[in-house]
Parts: C-alpha cells; structure tokens; sequence
C-alpha cells in the first residue's frame, strides 16, 4: 500500500476507500490543500519516538500515558510504526501542558517528542531533541540574573524558559533553565563563567529527570556498560 495516502488518511479521517494502484495519493495533497488546513491542525499532532530503540507494548504505552497526562479533550496514539508514535490531541491546552512536561518515559525508556508544523510529514519529523529542566548549581552573587540564565541555557543547548521562581527573592542553592538539548552530543554537566576582570570559576548542571545517561560519552539512552567507546579503546 502507498504510505503516504496511507497517512493522510490517517490524519484526516477521510475514508479513502477505493485504492487506486496508481499515483493519485500524492494529488489530493495539492488540489485540496484548503480541505487539508480546515480537517487538519497540525498544531495537535506530535510525533514521538523512544530515545532507545526497540519494540514497545503499545497496549501498555496507551494506558500508561492516558493515565499520566490526563488529557481533559483526550488523546489518539497511533503506532505509526516500530518506535514512532503520533499522538492526536484535541485541545491546545492539552499540547501545551503534555509538551511542558517532556521528558515523558514509559518502562524506564525515555520519550523524544515533538510538534507537527504546518505540511510536515509524520515519518520524518527529525526527533533527536529533548526539553528539559536543569538546575544551574555554585552561580555567584554578582552573576544571579535572568539573562545570564539565558545565557548559560543557550551555552548547554537552546534556552526554552527560565524557572518562574528563579528570582522571587527567596535564596536559591541553584537556579532552573528549561533548554532543548540535542539527544546525540554529550551533555554539558559544567561551565567556565567569569565577569572580565575576575577569574574564571566553574558552575554545574544537575538534570532534572534524567534519562539513562552514560558517563564515558555523556550521551543519553544508554549507560556505561554498553557504551560503544568501551570498544574503541585498548
Ligand atoms: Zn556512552
């Protein structure tokens, strides 16, 4: 069967029911890119898939993050196939709050997610990032301000927000920068900071629900005992 056809009927909900061998899938993309935009938000669609690879009780998945995210419109997952899901929400309220919750994991595997825009197709939504919380640990007074959190949050990957209670005037043993890290380079668990005159010092970062987490490579999605270096060094 045409994949593509195959999808966009899936998105739809359009009943393609006579399927044509010929090429014909591809053309209504084109000639009902109207009917497409008012049957389709893309906007309450995400893609995910598991940071490691590798079958998953769909059944179970189902339940358990009905039971988690509690979507008060609901929500449809499909497995659209091995390791890659498409969860259809109904409310942007819903998108937002699941979204803002990442990571998500299921048997201890960690979910990457991301939101469909506006003509992208499901299958090849690049899902290599993951946002996250971070708490930025030994800050030094003179160094404690929002845009330096900026900073340090675009430094170990990109900057999403900045914790609302970061600055409410009670004191911090550390500070929390939500940032999009990208899942296939190390992660950043220090930083050199200094002001111009002074000397340079170091501050540390603490991930908040980290995923399985390798400390030979820094890489997420597996720990030491399987990481490939342990091979590549005599
Ligand atoms: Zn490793």
């Amino acid at each position: 069967m045409d994949s593509t056809a195959d999808l966009i009927n899936d998105i739809n909900n359009i009943s393609l029911e006579d399927e044509d061998e010929d090429e014909g899938g591809l053309e209504i993309i084109t000639e009902n890119a109207d009917e497409t935009q008012t049957g389709f938000d893309a906007k309450l669609y995400v893609v995910g898939k598991f940071l490691t690879e590798g079958r998953t009780d769909f059944q179970a998945l189902q339940q358990t993050l009905a039971a988690l995210w509690k979507p008060g419109m609901g929500v449809y997952i499909k497995e659209l196939e091995t390791n890659l899901f498409l969860f259809q929400f109904y409310h942007e309220v819903d998108v937002k709050r699941v979204m803002e919750g990442c990571p998500w994991s299921f048997n201890r595997r960690e979910l990457l997610m991301r939101r469909l825009s506006e003509g992208e197709n499901p299958r090849s939504v690049p899902l290599n990032t993951m946002d996250m919380w971070i708490q930025v640990y030994d800050l030094k007074v003179g160094f404690m301000t929002e845009r330096l959190i900026t900073e340090v949050g675009n430094n170990i990957g990109k900057f999403v927000a900045s914790c609302p209670t970061n600055f409410s005037g009670v004191w911090r043993d550390y500070f929390r920068v939500r940032v999009t890290i990208d899942v296939t380079k190390p992660l950043k668990r220090r930083m050199k900071i200094k002001k111009s005159a002074e000397d340079w010092y170091w501050i540390t970062f603490k991930y908040e629900n980290a995923p399985t987490f390798c400390f030979i490579c820094g890489i997420l999605g597996h720990s030491e005992k399987f990481c490939s270096r342990l091979f590549h060094t005599p």
